[in-house]
């Protein structure tokens, strides 16, 4: 299947994977920068075929743009988000131009005549506030946004996921609407404007980490998310539809681990031991960052990725592989002097 899609947030991480994947299957795609002064830069490191790719200024605060991006398309997918290094000062930074963005894309996409509309969420709404211990997660899990310590990320891709099904179930009409819901993603760099999803393995390699809290994350190939949103964009019957896109959950330490076996000398400042936690508790009450993660302390999050394998015919690589092409690109790049 080809045609026109919409693609929002052209200059992010999965998008430019995403880009290049729809671009080299035949498709045209229209996709969305907050400012086309970076345009030009953008399309020099996605090298496609420049004639299957327009871009629009649209900014997820505001209405202008979203239309003229939209017109001509009969699929779209909504990547755009913020999602910062930092904490934010509050919550609402995120959350309302996550949540205003997605029912903006939302309502030019119905405007247009737009058939099926795949919502990148994050497991970040699926998989959060339940605390030590290990649990398992299906698409029929909501993390709970009343859960005291979210982080403003967890909250924002929470609030945004519900209030564009609800708007669909409401208003959707007839467009068709799925979400692909990824956790931490890794994987080879496009670009040194690389996604805070990477600026773990950032730390680690710089030794700017200095030693490994007991927190994890499910973690996932940016090649492999890409992929499953074109298979979403592309398969029969998406309407509801809800897709966890995750390999296995790794603690931060076996993350090091897969560093020093795979790079050698290059991951020599990889921290090796452990932080204690009750010294992680006794940072965070300093430390925005600590106080962002001490909520996660001891807690296993496995997430069961199987409907998109059985339904999509899904097949993600290893992660390691996903691990060790982040980190070869941090150093590639300069990013990262190991
Ligand atoms: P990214 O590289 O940071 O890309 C985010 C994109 O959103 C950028 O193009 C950014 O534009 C755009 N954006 C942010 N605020 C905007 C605003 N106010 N108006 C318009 N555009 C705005 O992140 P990514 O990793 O590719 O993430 C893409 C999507 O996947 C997001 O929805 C994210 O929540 C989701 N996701 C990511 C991960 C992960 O681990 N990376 C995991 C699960 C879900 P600028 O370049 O102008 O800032």
């Amino acid at each position: 299947m080809t045609g026109t899609v919409f693609v929002s947030g052209g200059s992010g991480y999965i998008a430019g994977f995403l880009i290049r994947q729809l671009v080299n299957a035949g498709w045209t795609v229209h996709s969305t920068v907050r400012d086309l002064a970076r345009e030009g830069a953008v399309r020099q490191l996605l090298a496609v075929d420049d004639s299957r790719l327009r871009f629009f200024a649209a900014d997820l605060q505001h209405d202008a743009g979203w239309a003229e991006a939209m017109a001509g398309c009969t699929h779209a997918a909504h990547l755009a988000s913020p999602l910062p290094r930092g904490v934010p000062k509050h919550p609402d930074e995120l959350i309302v131009p996550a949540r205003d963005g997605a029912l903006r894309a939302l309502r030019a996409a119905k405007a247009a005549g737009v058939q099926r509309f795949v919502m990148t969420s994050s497991v970040a709404a699926i998989a959060y506030g339940r605390g030590r211990g290990e649990h398992r997660f299906t698409e029929a899990d909501w993390t709970d946004p009343s859960f005291p310590g979210l982080t403003p990320y967890i909250l924002s891709k929470t609030i945004a996921e519900r209030a564009a099904r609800d708007w669909v179930a409401a208003e959707g009409g007839d467009i068709e609407f799925c979400s692909i819901n990824p956790s931490l993603v890794f994987g080879p760099l496009w670009s040194r404007d690389y996604s805070s999803s990477v600026t773990v393995l950032h730390k680690l390699l710089d030794g700017s980490m200095r030693a490994l809290p007991d927190i994890g994350f499910g973690v996932v190939d940016v090649r492999d998310v890409a992929d499953l949103h074109v298979r979403a964009l592309s398969a029969p019957g998406m309407a509801g539809e809800r897709f966890i896109a995750s390999g296995p959950f790794l603690k931060l330490r076996d993350i090091a681990e897969v560093l020093h076996a795979r790079l050698g000398a290059q991951a020599h400042k990889v921290p090796r031991r452990g932080v204690p936690d009750w010294l992680l508790r006794l940072m965070a009450r300093l430390n925005p960052i600590a106080r962002a993660v001490v909520g996660e302390l001891g807690a296993v999050r496995q997430l069961d990725a199987s409907h998109a394998r059985a339904t999509l015919g899904w097949v993600p690589r290893p992660v390691e592989e996903s691990i060790v092409d982040a980190a070869r690109d941090l150093i590639a790049l300069g990013v990262v002097k190991p």
